[in-house]
């Protein structure tokens, strides 16, 4: 039997090489950016005011003590500051028409292109406006030369780095390259991944159980990973359990042209297991089909052509455990991400979990941050493979290998977490969540 290294090294060597392609930004979201991309121009593309006030001239202002400020601007009697003439105003998309020279200045919006022979801008909240005609205000305090101006190219010029090949686009960047100017930017497809159910026990849900059924819950569950994983999830139903129907429902599905395929159950040793069969009619190529890990121990990996197909365990735990292991890193190297695992930080468990040597078994826990920002878990309670709940509660599994004997309350224990809502719910009155 396979470790679940090797078979997670078998599934990644036979998985598809990310296809590129040109998006417009309204579908870059989430994407991960397939070549390094350079600032086409100026950023900002001119001098501009980073305030609603008045541009000007430093040298025509004074400070508190009057200083050497242009004499005829000077008020007789009033605060100190000076007295200038407004020229213009300035909007945001407008241009200044006339030039700034002494004693005068023009009032300017936040993100108006600085006018001629200003080189300061003052904030509307250090000055007042003066009664009469021609428009005129009082400028109190003294301007730095440069104050309030944001330069053009100052936070980047052209052939400046923007983003790197391998960037994952969050709306930060996304922002960053429209504001760039950019419409269409080259990503990674978002890999095709087919699911199929299998088994005659299974009820949409939605509908009535019958005698002996339950409501199918795995092409649910897989199909969401599958999105938040940032592939395209296509939900080929349920096949029934016989041979041809299952034979059948991996044709639909591989007519659907995805990148991956999975199958949930029907893939162990039980007289009503067709999947094994299923993939020799279609001539699929079988690498493996048992992994030393529990749960998940059954999953049956090989490929058609150029298509790897899973098929996974049918228990709700199994299933969505073996696709975070071996499914997802397949998945996101084929969406281009260069960091295509879970990450693996310790945890202090609070609670102890008795195992037996000899295969390699995952834990369900409840995460939360402790005081001093560490990371503390519990476990989900029983972890019986067909427990679906413990899967929705959890944020982390407990990674112990092969020979562990488990661990006991207060141990750090490595743990992938694929869950980090917890740490936004660190002052949430209940501390463990739903769980
Ligand atoms: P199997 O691997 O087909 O023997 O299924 C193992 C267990 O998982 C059985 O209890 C099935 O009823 C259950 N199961 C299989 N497929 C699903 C599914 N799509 N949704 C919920 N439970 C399932
Ligand atoms: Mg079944």
């Amino acid at each position: 039997m396979l470790s679940v290294e090797e078979a997670r090294a078998r599934c990644e060597a036979a998985g598809p090489a990310p296809r590129l392609e040109e998006v417009g930004l309204d579908e870059a979201l989430g994407r991960v950016l397939a070549r390094d991309l350079d600032c086409p121009g100026l950023l900002p593309p001119w001098d501009n005011s980073a305030m609603d006030g008045y541009a000007l001239r430093a040298a025509d202002t004074c400070g508190e003590e009057g200083g050497d400020c242009c004499d005829e601007a000077r008020v007789p009697g009033a605060d100190p500051g000076v007295a200038l003439r407004v020229l213009e105003t300035i909007p945001a998309g407008g241009v200044g028409r006339h030039e700034v020279v002494p004693g005068t200045c023009a009032r300017i919006m936040t993100g108006a292109p600085l006018p001629r022979g200003a080189d300061a801008v003052v904030m509307r909240e250090d000055t007042e406006l003066l009664p009469g005609s021609p428009e005129a205000v009082l400028v109190r305090g003294r301007a730095a030369p440069g104050q309030h101006i944001r330069r053009a190219g100052s936070e980047l010029g052209p052939g400046d780095r923007l983003l790197s090949a391998g960037s994952l686009l969050g709306p930060g960047a996304v922002g960053l390259l429209a504001g760039a100017g950019l419409a269409r930017v080259p990503v990674w497809a978002r890999p095709r991944v087919a699911v199929i159910g299998t088994g005659d026990e299974l009820v949409a849900p939605g509908l009535p159980l019958g005698p002996g059924q339950i409501h199918a819950s795995n092409s649910q569950a897989l199909c969401g990973w599958i999105e938040q994983a940032g592939g395209l999830a296509i939900d080929c139903g349920v096949a029934p359990d016989t041979l041809a129907g299952t034979v059948e429902a991996f044709g639909r599905a591989l007519a659907a042209k995805p990148d991956l395929l999975i199958s949930t159950g029907g893939v162990s040793v039980g007289d009503f297991d067709f999947v094994k069969e299923a993939f020799s009619s279609l001539g699929v190529d079988l690498d493996f089909w048992k992994v030393r890990m529990k749960p998940g121990k059954p999953l049956a990996f090989g490929h058609i052509g150029a298509v790897p197909i899973f098929g996974l365990p049918g228990n709700p735990v199994s299933c969505q455990v073996n696709f975070l292991q071996f499914v997802r890193p397949v998945l996101r190297r084929a969406a281009g991400d260069p960091r295509p695992y879970l990450p693996v930080l310790p945890v202090r468990v609070l609670d102890g979990f008795g195992k037996r040597p000899g295969r390699a078994e995952l834990v369900r826990l409840c995460l939360r941050l402790a005081e001093d920002g560490s990371l503390e878990g519990r476990t989900t309670g029983d972890q019986g493979s067909g427990q679906g709940s413990s899967m929705a509660w959890a944020q982390g599994l407990a990674l112990l290998g092969v020979e562990s004997e488990g661990f006991k309350a207060g141990e750090r224990v490595p743990t992938q977490i694929f869950d980090w809502s917890f740490a936004a719910r660190a002052a949430d009155p209940t501390p463990w969540g739903a769980g």
